[in-house]
């Protein structure tokens, strides 16, 4: 047994080994020997072996749409083979062929403390000992809520097992609370596939949305209004025309699903006081940031700071610590509106799960202060990075940051921001491909989408940014190598 395996295995309680990083008081050990894909060249990158992901992909075409499970995964985006992960612990993923890679995704945003952290996999397995699922009541759901309500601006919570359920009952919550049926999102938010949000823009501003793909009926999205973001100007509008229908405005709490986009200083305040002066509900959507961003979320960064709170808000990914639970929790006024409590339908066989709800709270348990420390420090050089090995190699770019999600956007030379949706659309889908496949083929596994956040976590530690560092320049001149072709242009 290796040294990584001793540690993989060690008991939560156990002192962690002097031959391993440990962070003080955070219990948090960093693993060992990186194996043989710790090597990063110099020159140009070259193609990695993909044959077993290759012939799993196909067995997968055969029995799964498109051979994956959530569109993104297939690189259609980016092309190539998607890698089939066979395993991953702390900053690293290895797949199927055994490529080891350093992991800028995260299992798009959960994995906050890394993969397979030792005591996280330890509260697991006791509490899966003891059966899976009961469809009663348990313990780790009491103490996850309690934790969830310490932490951020809600009063009562429920849980649910992704995300977009937790946006959905939200929004029937404000719905059945205000008893109005409007709802006021913003194009490039992404919410999860509900229906009445898989909208896009009808034509010029405060007109009604459309169904954003076959299979939505348009009743579904004919309450719906789609906002360009960060325009407070359009947000106004639309309370003044439709305020006393509007039953809630729901907003990423800073948007990711567009590549970041931050909300511009006192926008998230404008909505929260737009919403309350019309009547409606503020749902602010922490799935993504939520215990990510700062112990409290984006809230943490605003809400805390400027004296304001949503009525609702939604949360997921790091809270399930891996596993598949959401959540959405707010005002005690509103919550009681839900069943049994009160007349708004809301249920879950699966939901407040107790081994997600363990995976959950221990994860909550181990983010402390140190651990959000650490990786808004790791975004920090990273961003400085990307940037500086872009700019040598003369690829125009925008680097945007949320806390410590942030993406890159091929932009073209002149923006030098990113504010919203349509100018998120305008970057050079094409340069991120080659700076994708650039960094894949020297073992650094982005978001195969050049709209997507690159997440860290607590376990990227110095050695896994050198080996994301290092593959830096090559993938820029990669990017450079590609002539200029904005999207839609
Ligand atoms: N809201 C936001 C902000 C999200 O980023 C996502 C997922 N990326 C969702 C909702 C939907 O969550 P899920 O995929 O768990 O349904």
């Amino acid at each position: 047994m290796t040294q990584e395996h001793d540690v993989f295995h060690r008991h939560p309680d156990e002192d962690v080994d002097a031959s391993h990083t440990a962070y003080p008081g955070t219990g948090f050990v960093v693993w060992g020997s990186l194996g043989e894909n710790d090597r990063v060249t110099s020159g140009s990158p070259t193609p990695r072996p993909t044959a077993e992901s290759a012939a799993l992909f196909e067995r997968a075409h055969a029995v799964t749409p498109g051979g994956v499970n959530s569109p993104v995964r297939a690189f259609n985006a980016v092309g190539g083979t998607p890698r089939f992960i066979e395993s991953a612990r702390g900053a690293y993923l290895t797949d199927v062929d055994g490529n080891e890679y350093v992991d800028l995704v995260c299992s798009w945003g959960p994995m906050l403390l890394g993969h397979a952290h030792p005591q996280v996999l330890a509260a697991v397995a006791e509490a899966a000992a003891r059966g899976t699922s009961y469809g009663t009541p348990t313990r780790p759901e009491v103490e996850l809520a309690e934790e969830i309500v310490a932490r951020t601006p809600v009063d009562k919570v429920r849980f649910v097992s992704s995300g977009t359920e937790a946006t959905m009952s939200a929004i029937r919550l404000a719905r059945g609370f205000t008893g109005r049926e409007l709802v006021v999102k913003f194009a490039g938010c992404y919410h999860g596939h509900v229906d009445s949000l898989l909208a896009s823009a009808g034509s010029g501003l405060a007109t009604f949305a459309v169904p954003g793909t076959p299979g939505v009926p348009e009743a579904s999205t004919a309450a719906t209004l789609v906002l360009p973001y960060n325009d407070a100007a359009a947000v106004e509008k639309v309370f003044a025309e439709h305020g006393d229908r509007i039953a809630c405005l729901i907003t990423e709490a800073a948007p990711g699903n567009m590549g970041v986009v931050p909300p511009a200083p006192g926008f998230n305040k404008l909505l929260a006081e737009t919403c309350a002066a019309h009547g409606a509900l503020f749902v602010s959507d922490e799935v993504m940031t939520g215990f990510r961003v700062t112990r409290a979320g984006q809230y943490g960064l605003d809400g805390a700071l400027e004296g304001w709170r949503p009525d609702l808000v939604t949360f997921g990914k790091v809270m399930g610590g891996g596993f598949p639970a959401a959540a959405f929790g707010g005002r005690a006024d509103v919550m009681s509106q839900l069943s049994p409590e009160g007349p708004v339908y809301q249920a879950g066989t699966l939901a407040g799960n107790p081994v997600a709800t363990t995976a959950g709270l221990t994860t909550l348990q181990l983010a402390t202060d140190d651990v959000y420390a650490r990786i808004d420090s790791a975004a920090e050089t990273l961003r400085a990075a990307v940037g500086t090995e872009l700019t040598t190699a003369g690829v125009p770019h925008v680097v945007q940051a949320a806390g410590n999600m942030f993406s890159v956007f091929f932009v073209e030379e002149g923006v030098e921001s990113v504010p919203d949706f349509a100018v998120a659309s305008t970057q050079s889908t094409e340069r991120f491909k080659a700076f994708f496949h650039a960094m894949l083929d020297q073992g650094v596994y982005l978001p195969p989408s050049a709209f997507e956040v690159w997440f860290l976590s607590a376990a990227h530690d110095a050695r896994a940014l050198d080996r994301v560092i290092s593959a830096l320049p090559a993938a820029a001149r990669a990017a450079a190598a590609v002539p200029s072709t904005p999207r839609g242009a």
